[in-house]
């Protein structure tokens, strides 16, 4: 078999598509194939299909394809353009790639998946393209899914706040709770932000949604009555955005008390921050004997986490009384507890009460949410590279928008 006819298999070509030349450079370890079509063959115009002659060629130009053995390969043509009576002069489309991509459509998929399966860095080491490339390709290939995605309304909402970059930079993430999607990225967190969402949808398709997970956030809040008919019964505060909140005050506590007690000379609490963020059946093994001792000493840290620990039980009861009874108990509890970060979260908490108690009409699973919610985190953490908020955006969507990413078969 002649190179150019092995070439033409690897690639995949079609008449009129032929290999005209190859070219190994074994020193820069690249081959470079050159792709022609007949005199005389006629194309079809991209929009009406109408065959038509060649009018002219386009300067030369060149796809990454899939490697040949270890070596870069690049496709080579001019790509050809037809004068469409009705349409005008347009090029023809190409088999082997999308318009405006540098890479042949197998080198795509072949990236996506790479794409898929590590961060942007390694990725972009692996398929020897340079990081600007990376998320060139996965721009497109997000606009492309998204371009595809059916509009659909999830039962269940859940919309995040996440900080996107350094200080008050947050993007707001809508997301389907059943499907384990993100549906929506907005800038900001304003009541605008997720009006952007809703405005997507009819009023009879709004009517769909059941219940909207999220944060106590106002702006959400009032995002949601503006939309929603019988919002207040549908708003439903998650259970980790509320632990969120209560952890986050037993660790100012932890803070304030570390501070005084270090002032003292005592260092019970130094280097104990992580451990008060986990929940009881989460400790590492490793670290029980500590925790267990902290428990017992007589530290207020050991109160707040004990007062956080108590609210989780709220999740456990089957009806609403009883769980109406518990958030009572554990309220006055929470506010008889001298401990200011703890008796500010218990009266928020208070004031949010119908958000927390219409879990009971809509126990909405926390395991789809929070499973999100990490999996932003560790894209996040994972890109400490990101230089922008449209690179985090772009990401998210591409690993957890439930898109159809390839390029479609030419
Ligand atoms: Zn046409």
């Amino acid at each position: 078999m002649r190179d150019t006819e092995l070439y033409r298999h690897l690639l995949g070509l079609h008449a009129p598509w032929r290999v005209e030349r190859v070219e190994l450079m074994v020193a820069d370890g690249r081959v470079d194939v050159w792709v022609q079509h007949p005199a005389r063959t006629r194309f079809a115009c991209p929009d009406c299909e109408r065959k038509l002659s060649v009018y002219d060629h386009c300067e030369e130009r060149a796809w990454r394809h899939l490697d040949s053995c270890a070596f870069l390969t690049y496709l080579h043509a001019r790509p050809p353009r037809v004068a469409c009576p009705e349409h005008g002069v347009r090029q023809v489309r190409l088999p082997w790639a999308e318009p405006h991509s540098r890479f042949t459509a197998l080198f795509e998929r072949l990236a996506i998946d790479v794409l898929t399966a590590c961060d942007v860095a390694s990725a972009a080491g692996l398929l020897h393209i340079s990081w600007d490339e990376a998320w060139h390709l996965m721009d497109r290939a997000v606009t492309r899914g998204l371009a595809a995605k059916p509009l659909s309304v999830p039962n269940h909402v859940g919309v995040d706040e996440k900080a996107a970059g350094k200080g008050q930079d947050y993007i707001t993430v809508v997301s389907d709770l059943d499907a384990g999607t993100v549906e929506h990225i907005a800038d900001e967190r304003r009541k605008a932000s997720l009006d952007s969402y809703f405005e997507k949808f009819t009023a009879e398709q709004l009517n769909e949604i059941q219940a909207v997970a999220m944060d106590m956030w106002e702006p959400y809040a009032d995002s949601v009555r503006a939309h929603l008919t019988d919002a207040d019964d549908k708003i439903v505060f998650h259970r980790y955005h509320l632990m969120g909140y209560l952890t986050k005050a037993v660790d100012t506590v932890r803070k304030q008390e570390n501070r005084a007690l270090a002032a003292a000379g005592d260092s019970s609490l130094a280097s104990s921050k992580y451990l008060w963020l986990y929940s009881a059946e989460n400790l590492p093994a490793r670290h029980r004997d500590r925790f267990a001792a902290l428990r017992a000493a007589d530290l207020k840290t050991a109160r707040a986490w004990a007062i956080k620990e108590s609210l989780r039980h709220f999740w456990s009861y089957q009806r609403r009384g009883w769980g109406a009874k518990h958030v009572n108990r554990w309220y006055f509890w929470a506010t008889h507890c001298r401990l200011k970060p703890i008796i500010d979260a218990a009266k928020t908490l208070k004031r949010h009460q119908a958000g927390l108690l219409s879990y009971f009409a809509h126990p909405i699973t926390n395991a789809g949410a929070e499973g999100l919610n990490s999996r932003i985190q560790a894209i996040r953490v994972s890109a400490r590279g990101y230089r922008n908020r449209e690179h985090f955006k772009t990401a998210i969507y591409f690993h957890l928008g439930g898109l159809q990413l390839y390029p479609t078969a030419p």
